[in-house]
């Protein structure tokens, strides 16, 4: 029984030996081929988890590159709000002098100031105009530094305290009356 399954194994191994010559290149083929697919599906395999995963470290360059674009978007200095702000800085100054004008008229109605109040208006008016040229040169400073957020508080800041100023002014000369 043993001596004869030997001898059907070294039959069949003659018979595929044979057989190789024929199929050898085929069979090497397939098997590179097969291998390659195998190897193919497992790098696939292995990579789509992978790939799962980066989607997420894909994100961050697309996040990244917006945040990257976002620093060159500075705003116009001439922009809405800007021009808003200045216009109430200019505002505020036409007040504080309207204000200090109705203070000094009223001050020369009843002191009787000299002439040189006459010629203060203008002294005074060039004043207002250059406190608020200096602002915006100033806020321009700070534009250009980008420094946006102090740009913008220092006519924020400009018109409160102006605006307090010619408040009080008006508060004092409501007083009197
Ligand atoms: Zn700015």
């Amino acid at each position: 029984m043993k001596a004869q399954r030997k001898a059907d194994g070294e039959e069949t191994g003659d018979a595929l030996f044979s057989l190789r010559p024929g199929l050898a290149a085929p069979l090497l083929l397939g098997a590179i081929f097969w291998s390659l697919e195998v190897h193919g599906d497992e790098i696939s395999e292995t990579l789509v988890p992978e790939v799962d995963i980066p989607p997420g470290l894909h994100a961050r360059p697309r996040i990244d590159l917006p945040v990257a674009s976002l620093p060159p978007r500075v705003h116009a200095f001439w922009d809405r709000q800007n021009i808003f702000l200045f216009a109430g800085v200019g505002v505020m100054r036409i007040l504080d002098y309207t204000s200090t004008q109705n203070m000094l008229r009223r001050g020369r109605e009843e002191i009787l100031l000299p002439q040189d109040v006459v010629e203060n208006h203008a002294g005074f008016a060039a004043l207002e105009v250059a406190a608020t040229a200096t602002s915006i040169g100033i806020s321009y400073l700070f534009h250009r530094t980008r420094h946006h957020k102090l740009e913008r508080w220092l006519s924020i800041g400009h018109i409160s305290v102006a605006g307090f100023g010619a408040a009080r002014n008006y508060a004092l000369e409501s007083k009197h009356p």
